[in-house]
């Protein structure tokens, strides 16, 4: 089979691999989508040293395929099934992992960083990352649920529905961008924020609320024009700005709930007359819980989001090289390897 490389300096490479076995309690997974993410980026960009210490590692952390093979003791998914693998590892059996946040367990690890990731015609798997994806769901949309669409939906889900009115996004990454399509579909007034004029047009195109080029206005007026005054009941910071992030308050309307995603960067300055005379409660969100991928599943299918016009480019596995380049611009949606095409 073949698999995706890290070489360090911005440079990926297509090497050729056996196919794994499954052990005892595994699922070979053959890939059909595998998504490139933002976090992707970081490694791609790291150093040749970092790339040599991996050995060959695949890169990688958005699987989703077709179950194609069980070790021994595999009984919650048999041949011929359509997954989504979910992407951090964990020891398995303490309370966070128990609790379906492997991503928050001391021996926290990942596909594609700690273990053989997507990038590749087959993902060797624990049975117990394999998360069902019902075939009214594309395997484009498991691949974003496996990591940006889970993501984006667990911060939304901590936004109360009782304040449903306007809500604010700030960065229209893939993850900003999911969660403000997210919030339209489930009845908010959606207000959007980015500078990139890139992300501003997609967001646009896919119907995603009013846009704004936040270098251009201020985000504070437009959402105050939008709103009566009142503010936005819900604000998502996806960009991990510290302009944005002090903005979420100002924008905010009275008892909103402010949820900070976008991560970087030194501190979280946040005016204390907002945060105090408007109660504001301020929530952080890292990634996504096992159980909440059920209800992000359950959400798509009740609700229109158009996730699969998310996805700007495909690429086969062997443009690797094409396809980093190319994400690597800033210039595109949600870029994924199609094993379909
Ligand atoms: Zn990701
Ligand atoms: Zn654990």
């Amino acid at each position: 089979m073949k698999g995706v490389v890290y070489l360090g300096e911005s440079e990926v490479e297509v090497r050729e691999f056996p196919v794994p076995e499954p052990g005892p309690g595994e699922v070979l997974v053959e890939s059909k989508v595998a998504g490139l993410c933002g976090s992707d980026l970081h490694k791609y960009h790291n150093t040749r040293e970092w790339a040599e210490e991996r050995k060959g590692m695949i890169s990688g952390h958005e699987p989703t395929g077709v179950v194609a093979g069980l070790g021994v003791g595999v009984r919650n998914v048999a041949v011929g099934d359509r997954v989504c693998v979910y992407h951090s590892l964990g020891c398995g059996h303490c309370p966070v992992c128990l609790a379906g946040t492997p991503v928050f367990c001391a021996n926290e690890g990942a596909f594609g960083r700690t273990r053989d990731g997507s990038h590749a015609d087959f993902v060797l798997t624990d049975a117990r990352f394999c998360l069902p994806l019902p075939e009214q769901l594309s395997f484009a949309v498991g691949a974003q649920l496996a990591c940006t669409a889970g993501t984006a939906f667990s911060a939304l889900q901590k936004i109360p529905i009782r304040s449903r009115g306007a809500l604010v996004v700030f960065g229209l990454g893939p993850v900003g961008l999911t969660a403000l399509l997210m919030a339209k579909a489930s009845g908010f007034e959606t207000v959007g924020f980015d500078v990139s004029p890139y992300r501003i047009d997609l967001a646009k195109r896919l119907g995603g609320g009013s846009i704004h080029n936040a270098s251009e206005v201020d985000p504070e007026l437009v959402v105050a024009d939008a709103t009566d005054g009142r503010g936005a009941c819900g604000v998502i910071e996806c960009s991990g700005n510290e302009i944005a992030r002090t903005q979420t308050a100002a924008v905010a309307a009275r008892h909103a709930t402010v949820v900070f995603v976008g991560a970087g960067g030194e501190s979280i300055t946040l005016v204390p007359t907002y945060v105090i005379h408007k109660e504001l409660t301020i929530k952080g969100n890292s990634v996504y819980s096992m159980s909440v991928y059920f209800d992000a599943v359950d959400f798509l299918l009740r609700h229109s989001v158009p996730l699969d016009d998310m996805v700007t480019h495909r690429f086969r596995l062997d443009q690797a090289v094409e396809a980093f380049k190319l994400f690597d611009t800033g210039e595109t949606g949600k870029v994924i390897f199609d094993w379909e095409m």
